[in-house]
């Protein structure tokens, strides 16, 4: 059955729900609902909902089985593939998690917090941080995003490296399946070896399995001192080269190790002159590195020999070391203001990309090549070397604007993504597949496991409610 097959949000349900819910999971449809942060897609809402309990939650997700009606989960908005919109098709209902808001449990001693769905990522590190533990999971949405989001998409951000992606993370999750019933599995065991992995499943399903309610997570020990250092280097095969220095002198300390580009920094002083650019738009390729140690001492006098030790190979041009928490913050705030000042440039495309780390500076070199030999682009390629993870993103010359290249946006995703698959990448690192890349994941991804994932579909959600139309095409 296609997606477009399902029965639009109408009277007949509206009344229903009606009849089933408190009057506060009703929401107004504002705007926020509709759209998502590139604006290339403005979604539909039958209604909006944004239930307290999980009960409720099991309540809708059976009405909307029972009347064919599809089922849009919506967390913090922030997704980037249009996962959380619904632009085109029968109108559907939109479920907030926003006021499946509760942090339900946090053990510094199990090491373990237990989080409602709609809790802002931000909240939970601090609940985190209030009882003395570390929840790494951290983006530059972080303010907006909230949990059940994160793992949805199974979110990465700047600390993969050392602690692993939203997947890894997660011990267990309550849930609610298509047809409306509610899976306990917010589990804090670290080993459960008992068949498939429903968890696993729904983390990175961006709704299309479920709806995810709750989930308990890992706590970590907080380090007792960061050292924090922005860099000018000779290249990225010279970043590759430090972080593998770094890494033997410091193993899982090293939980940052971000590439950013002489582009983000012109962009950054074009859009937002607030921020203080450490080395200026100077050096072309850049690092941001971050240890987080637990010893007794501190280990800055380490750091600070493996740096000397690097400069003096060649590795790396300048460095600076954070001397206070401001200079931290300050360097942080150039990492993370540069989505923003790119979106307010404006990319003709955005690619979330991976290849193995060891050909990171391979695939710099010829995608470079190969998007210039397309046509006259700005390219601002940046993001977390450590993971072999890159934000790809080609703009406009200056003066243009991203709509005059709308003829070559297949052109330039098509040598992108291809020169990723050649080179055994991804095309979706972390980002997840939504309603963007759907097309690519068809075209890009072994075949074999998209009819398995086509087959766990049909199988958990046979009518098609759950979130109609990301991820699979046709479904
Ligand atoms: C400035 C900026 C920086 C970003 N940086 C990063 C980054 O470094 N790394 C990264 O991985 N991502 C990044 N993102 C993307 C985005 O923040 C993440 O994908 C985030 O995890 C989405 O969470 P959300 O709550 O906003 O989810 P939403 O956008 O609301 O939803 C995302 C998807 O999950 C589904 N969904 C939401 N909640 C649930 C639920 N409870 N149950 C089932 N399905 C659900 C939605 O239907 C949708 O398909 C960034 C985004 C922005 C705007």
């Amino acid at each position: 059955m296609s997606f477009r097959d399902l029965t639009p949000f109408g009277p007949a349900l509206a009344a229903d729900l009606r009849s089933n819910l408190p009057s506060d999971c009703f929401r107004p449809a504002a705007p926020h609902y509709l759209e998502e942060p590139r604006g290339r897609y403005h979604g539909q809402a039958g209604v909006v909902l944004a239930p307290d309990r999980v009960e409720d939650v099991a309540r809708i997700v059976q009405l909307c089985g029972r009347h064919k009606t599809g089922l849009v989960p919506y967390g913090g908005g922030t997704g980037l593939v249009g996962g959380q919109v619904m632009p085109e098709g029968p109108v559907p209902v939109i479920l907030s998690l926003e006021r499946m808001n509760k942090i339900r449990d946090v053990d510094p001693q199990d090491n373990v917090i237990v989080a409602e769905a709609g809790v802002i990522l931000a909240d939970l590190q601090a609940a985190a941080e209030n009882v003395g533990r570390l929840f790494p999971l951290s983006l530059a949405s972080e303010g907006s995003c909230r949990i059940g989001g994160n793992l949805s998409t199974n979110a990465g951000g700047v600390q993969v490296l050392r602690y692993g992606n939203a997947r890894d993370l997660c011990l267990g999750l309550e849930a609610v399946l298509p047809d409306g019933t509610i899976w306990n599995g917010l589990s804090r065991l670290r080993k459960d070896n008992t068949g498939y992995d429903l968890r696993n499943l729904l983390v990175g399903a961006e709704g299309t399995l479920g709806i995810i309610t709750a989930a308990s997570l890992k706590l970590f020990p907080r380090p007792r001192h960061l050292e924090t250092a922005f860099l000018a280097i000779r290249d990225p095969q010279a970043a590759l080269e430090l972080l593998t220095r770094c890494r033997d002198a410091f193993g899982e300390g090293v939980s940052v190790f971000e590439l950013m580009h002489r582009q983000g920094m012109a962009f950054l002083s074009e859009t937002m002159k607030q921020v203080r650019l450490p080395f200026g738009t100077g050096p072309e390729w850049m690092l941001l590195i971050e240890l987080g140690l637990s010893g007794l001492g501190s280990n800055r006098a380490a750091f600070e020999a493996v740096l000397a030790d690097a400069i003096e190979a060649g590795l790396v041009d300048d460095a600076l070391v954070a001397q206070s928490d401001q200079q931290r913050q300050d360097f942080w705030t150039v990492r993370e203001s540069i989505p923003l000042a790119n979106r307010m440039i404006g990319a003709i495309y955005s690619h979330d990309i991976s290849v193995p780390v060891s050909r990171i500076p391979e695939f710099i070199a010829r995608a470079g090549q190969a998007v210039a030999a397309l046509a006259p682009v700005r390219v601002n390629c940046f993001g977390h070397l450590g993971d072999g993870n890159l934000h790809y993103n080609v703009y406009p010359e200056p003066g243009r604007n991203k709509v005059e290249y709308q003829d070559l946006v297949q052109a330039i995703t098509d040598t992108v993504y291809g020169l990723v698959h050649e080179m055994g990448g991804s095309v979706s690192a972390e980002h997840g597949i939504g309603r963007l890349k759907t097309g690519d994941l068809q075209k890009y991804g072994d075949p074999v496991r998209i009819r398995a994932m086509r087959a766990l579909k049909q199988a958990l959600d046979p009518v098609g409610i759950m979130n109609p139309g990301a991820v699979l095409v046709g479904d």
